[in-house]
């Protein structure tokens, strides 16, 4: 096993959590066979998941990589009944998450193995593809200005500061017009609800019923703020859209929905911050709490957990789109297999991929393409990428020169924005 820790740089994008530091951290993992087999995948960055997969070392050294259930049970106990909210958690920062995301990252390299050992996609070697093209959504940030990186490293500004509706819809034709997203994601939770309920009409009214939208303020609003938002949006956002996390926890999200649904509003509520873990689907559908529930294979346990998460959401009745963090062309490729080979997965996959850039991906042959919004699975064996050895060491040594080593959206609001801003849920 050989891990590689490395920074990318991220824009100074912004979310209820605060502002995206100059540089967000992964981890890189390539398992080597003995037979010759290299196996890639990508993970959350910095002390913690690194120090978790060398706790593992031991026990994948000479493990067969075809017996990835016996090395799941191995790490991931009953799950207990206790509030697992991760409201104020970032995404993989969760503690009981934790073994789920190490096995991840392990289960996905050996997908990689598996499938170049036998000559097919990953996405064909855990059932079978229904699609041969992921859908992604327009992922859109409200942003300063600023492209990422810091000092000599900075990277070009292609958005500018986006900071209201104008640019925003400016942000959003930029990057449907590059990449062909037919879905749009609206991060919210920055600015007043007005302004962003503002947004979401200027969307709208920009790109017309043909293009799903979806805001996502990670829980910065009250139960009423919520609801008053749904009902201003009803038409928004009820056409193939969706309200994600408008809130914290379970009941109020019930509470939200129960609300809206009295007023005849059908809006979807989605969730990846009070769903998190399989035992939070029954909970969360029993209550009425959530409609759509967003996989991740980095923290649900990697690519044959998130089958299963889409198995048992069809079960439930219930829908499943896909979440996201800043991530290069290793996560994409890995996100883009388990999609293909979820059924009921029927919303278009967020991903951060537009923006990073060219300069800090580290999959051979450069940055993988998005047309017409989507990716196609490539006819190679594995993921169907290899790593750039120059681009890995070149991340490696941003890195080392790097003065910290976990994400701290708050500490770069206070630093950069508001030197008082704390993060305080609900804000609104
Ligand atoms: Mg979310």
């Amino acid at each position: 096993m050989h891990l590689h820790s490395i920074t990318v740089a991220d824009p100074p994008l912004r979310s209820s959590y605060g502002l995206h530091a100059p540089y967000a951290l992964r981890t890189i993992i390539e398992l080597k066979t003995d037979d010759g087999i290299t196996g890639i995948s990508e993970t959350y960055g910095g002390d913690g998941p690194v120090a978790a997969l060398e706790a593992l070392r031991d026990r994948l050294t000479g493990m067969d990589p075809f017996r990835l259930a016996e090395l799941y049970q191995q790490m991931n106990q009953p799950v207990s009944d206790g509030d697992r909210s991760q409201t104020y958690l970032l995404p993989g920062e969760n503690p009981l998450d934790q073994n789920a995301r190490t096995f991840a990252a392990i289960e996905i390299a050996c997908l990689d193995i598996i499938g170049k050992a036998i000559g097919k996609p990953v996405c064909d070697i855990i059932g079978g593809r229904v699609r041969d093209l992921v859908p992604f959504s327009a992922y859109l940030f409200y942003k300063h200005a600023g492209g990422g990186g810091s000092g000599n490293d900075r990277r070009e500004d292609e958005y500018g500061e986006v900071l209201d509706s104008p640019s925003a819809v400016r942000e959003a034709t930029q990057m449907i017009a590059r990449y062909g997203f037919r879905e749009i994601k609206l991060k919210g939770g920055v600015l007043p609800p007005d302004v962003e309920i503002s947004t979401i009409r200027a969307l709208h009214q920009e790109f017309g019923d043909a293009y799903p939208l979806r805001i996502d303020p990670n829980c910065a609003w009250s139960v009423e703020t919520s609801v008053r938002v749904g009902r201003s949006l009803h038409q928004e956002l009820s056409g193939g859209g969706y309200l994600e996390d408008p809130c914290p926890t379970l009941d109020g999200m019930a509470e939200v929905h129960r609300c809206l649904v009295a007023e005849n509003n059908h809006t979807p509520l989605a969730s990846n911050v009070a769903v998190t873990n399989f035992a939070d689907v029954p909970r969360a559908r029993s209550r009425e709490a959530v409609q759509i529930v967003l996989c991740d294979p980095h923290y649900w346990g990697g690519m044959r957990q998130v089958q299963h998460l889409s198995h048992l959401c069809g079960v439930l009745g219930m829908g499943l789109s896909m979440h996201s963090n800043s991530h290069l062309g290793v996560s994409l490729m890995a996100m883009t297999h388990v999609a293909a080979a979820c059924p009921n997965l029927t919303y278009a996959c967020d991903t951060h991929y537009p923006w990073q850039t060219a300069a800090d991906e580290v999959v051979a042959g450069g940055r993988i393409p998005i047309e017409n919004g989507c990716v196609r699975i490539p006819d190679k064996p594995g993921l169907g990428v290899e790593l750039d050895y120059d681009q890995l060491a070149r991340g490696r040594e941003r890195y080392s020169k790097l003065s910290y080593r976990k994400r701290d959206d708050e500490a770069e609001m206070r630093t950069h924005v508001d030197p008082n801003w704390k993060r305080i849920l609900p804000r609104w």
